[in-house]
């Protein structure tokens, strides 16, 4: 006996066995997860059944006709009212904004639950995913509960009512601060997005697909269970992952070492091993400039975001929660890593024992370690303890670590994986499904850049080298070692996504250890270069080819530097700027233009 609504029924019934989704109780995400699937391995069979289940909705829109009616709205009073009584009685014996703040975020989610039982269509088609949102909703039957302030940091202050029943003149009040702040943000939501899109489609722009195999055995270690690993190649043995190899693997729950853009060892662009193949398990043809779509496929959600931000559909953001990043502020801040980074984590600045830790008078903590000063802003909890052993770049507290900071300490591999990591995260928090591919992409052209140490074959020391040219200028005296011995040594070969030049840190060793990796090609000097960790603004002009440069800002500033340095360009890199200012486009070689 089938249990579960008609509906559910219904869809479940029009796909074929092996993609229904599972249980009787699924919306709009696992239905579109099937297609997609469906879609990729039997696109004869798609072809018939997406129309089938669009004809189900047609059909069911016009025959049923779903409307909204006023018991759609009708507030939730009996399941609210006692949420509510007991959320202000716990208010009152709050002492200060933050335990408000924290009781108001717990009473918020309570409402929202109860939402999702709510009875009638909008409840219904919120809950499937179909149309509108189970946050608007609650908002109209139950109650907004708690009210973000311009900035959308929660105001402490308990809405009682919700806004099909009226909200009192306090209550409209303290709301009217977010429906401006809203009202603004809807006016300039483009042009943010905007900016960002010219952006990256500047600096990801190298990644054009130049070869079939670079030859690497190097990857980056995934987990079994996620999804994305679906569409890759297997590290090593060069083994396409497809459903059923996804399948295996994940049943096996070992981790696995997969090509990735991180660990391409392509001069220029991506080889289409490490690119993986596209969403019709096809190979990306050489030539195709994987870079700049996927900056498409990034910077469209943006949009999305900060209007969906406008429309209610974010909670607002609290304790626990408020060390978040979210839309496109967050967005810009992981890739323009300013100073004055928002909820940034402190990191450890030097390897060594934490030898003190006092409350600061103004708040915070002063922690000691080796003999250098940290200091942890208020309202945050330690990850460290007293007499722990720390490495330059761990985290001493909860928050946000600046993708520049874990850079600075943990090298070019570790700062790329990072900062594609957290950007993954915050697309996740807001509901925003993208492959990881597209952020591996962003980080492994963001991170792009070194500064010479030393003299580097013709390079003095100051200059910008690329990440790729400095590495082949590593000459030294290298050995294989074992792990246990490696600490502190120069890392002299690509291993999982740490780079040749970066310091062997403990850290690096687990993360080897765990790849199942014993010895390590290493040397005994010190490294030559330091990573540039450059916001994304600023990337594109690093790059040593002025003609490429000039799809870009500062135009006039580079013409006349160009001319004064007497710069050369090649014409056909993988960069469309030079060939089309010529006329030259489409003649070059693997993939360029
Ligand atoms: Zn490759």
């Amino acid at each position: 006996m089938y249990k579960g609504t008609l509906g559910n029924y219904l869809v479940k019934s029009s796909l074929p066995k092996k993609y229904q989704p599972q249980g009787s109780n699924f919306g709009i995400r696992e239905v579109k997860s099937s297609l997609v699937d469906l879609a990729r391995e039997d696109p004869e069979a798609y072809s018939t059944v997406a129309p089938e289940i669009k004809k189900l909705g047609d059909e069911f829109s016009t025959y049923e006709g779903l409307s909204v009616g006023l018991d759609d709205i009708e507030p939730e009073y009996k399941k609210r009212d006692p949420i509510i009584r007991s959320a202000r009685s716990q208010i009152l014996k709050a002492k200060n904004d933050n335990e408000i703040t924290s009781i108001l975020l717990k009473t918020q989610k309570k409402i929202k639950d109860i939402t999702k039982t709510h009875s009638g269509d909008m409840a219904l088609t919120a809950n499937a995913g179909a149309k509108g949102n189970i946050n608007q909703l609650m908002k109209a039957v139950g109650s907004p509960v708690v009210i973000g302030d311009a900035t959308g940091k929660p105001t402490p202050y308990l809405i009682e009512r919700g806004y099909s029943e009226g909200i009192s003149p306090a209550e409209a009040w303290i709301g009217a601060i977010e429906a401006r702040a809203n009202g603004i943000t809807a006016a300039t939501s483009v042009t943010g997005p905007g900016e960002m899109q010219k952006v990256m489609a500047n600096m990801m722009s190298p990644l054009v697909v130049s070869n079939t195999d670079c030859g690497t055995k190097n990857g980056i270690l995934m987990d079994p269970k996620a999804k994305s690993i679906e569409g890759r190649y297997l590290a090593g043995s060069n083994k396409y992952v497809d459903s059923s190899m996804y399948r295996k693997l994940r049943s096996a729950g070992k981790k696995v070492k997969v090509r990735s853009a991180l660990t391409c060892e392509a001069d220029g662009g991506i080889c289409q091993k490490c690119a993986g193949r596209d969403n019709y398990g096809n190979n990306i043809d050489i030539g195709s400039n994987v870079g700049i779509r996927s900056s498409q496929a990034l910077t469209e959600p943006l949009t999305q975001m900060t209007l969906s931000a406008r429309h209610g559909v974010n909670l607002v953001s609290g304790k626990g929660a408020d060390l978040k990043l979210r839309g496109l502020k967050g967005f810009k801040q992981l890739v323009e890593m300013p100073k004055s980074f928002m909820h940034k984590a402190p990191l450890a600045d030097v390897a060594g024992k934490v030898t003190k830790i006092d409350r600061a008078p103004q708040g915070g903590f002063d922690i000691d370690i080796g003999g250098t000063a940290h200091y942890v802003p208020p309202n945050r909890q330690l990850k460290v303890s007293l007499n722990q052993t720390v490495e330059a770049g761990d985290v001493l507290s909860n928050g946000i670590p600046n993708p520049a900071d874990v850079m600075r300490h943990k090298g070019i591999g570790e700062g790329r994986k990072y900062l594609a990591e957290s950007l993954n995260t915050l697309y996740d928090d807001e509901g925003i499904r993208a492959d990881p591919k597209h952020f591996e992409y962003l980080a492994k052209t963001q991170f792009n850049y070194v500064k010479a140490d030393t003299r580097l074959g013709e390079y003095l020391p100051g200059e910008v080298i690329p990440y790729n040219e400095a590495k082949k200028l590593l000459k030294d005296k290298s050995q294989t070692i074992q792990l246990s011995k490696s600490k502190g040594m120069t890392l002299m070969e690509p291993a999982l996504h740490h780079m040749p030049g970066t310091k062997i840190t403990g850290s690096m060793i687990r993360d080897l250890r765990e790849a199942g990796m014993s010895k390590v090609l290493a040397s005994d000097n010190s490294t030559k270069f330091t990573p540039i960790a450059a916001s994304a603004i600023r990337t594109p002009l690093f790059n040593p080819n002025w003609l490429q440069r000039l799809g870009y800002r500062y135009q006039k500033a580079t013409i006349l530097s160009a001319a004064a340095s007497g710069e050369k360009a090649d014409i056909h890199g993988f960069n469309p700027i030079p060939g089309i200012v010529t006329g030259e486009i489409g003649r070059g070689f693997d993939g360029a233009y």
